[in-house]
């Protein structure tokens, strides 16, 4: 039997994309039955694969494979910074990267399929403090001493 569901596409595309943008997390097709559920609207897992494949089609959504889930994104970032411990990730834009990158896809005569080139590792929250940050190379070398106040 047929779904008696009125809902247009349009609907679903918004509803999704509304979901996507109130996460402050990449969510999974199933956390997005799960949201759209919890405010009311019946989506199956297929219709929310389809609406997704049609929003990344028209750039409003980025899959994170390492995550296998998604994030609105209306920006044109291509580099995906994926937090392995909070699942959090920050998309940035690496315009000299992606040039480089095309061009050795390209020169490999490879079919590239799009998407994002994701980073895994952790984010300033998560990484021990001291960790990655630049200014804390010198303290790092000289052992654990570091934000003296004397
Ligand atoms: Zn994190």
């Amino acid at each position: 039997m047929r779904s008696r569901s009125r809902r247009s596409s349009g609907q679903n595309d918004a509803l999704v994309l509304s979901l996507l943008k109130a996460a402050d997390r990449p969510v999974s097709a199933y956390d997005i039955v799960d949201l759209a559920s919890r405010s009311g609207t019946r989506l199956v897992a297929n219709q929310v694969y389809r609406t997704i494949a049609r929003l990344i089609g028209q750039r409003m959504v980025k899959r994170i494979e390492t995550l296998n889930a998604y994030v609105s994104a209306g920006t044109g970032a291509d580099l995906c910074l994926v937090c392995s411990r909070c699942r959090g990730v920050d998309l940035v834009e690496a315009p000299a990267l992606i040039r480089s990158l095309r061009q050795s896809i390209m020169d490999a005569r490879f079919d590239h399929a799009g998407g994002l080139v994701e980073v895994s590792g952790l984010c300033a929250d998560c990484r021990p403090p001291g960790v990655g940050e630049p200014e804390s190379e010198s303290a790092q070398n000289a052992g654990f001493v570091r934000g003296s106040t004397h």
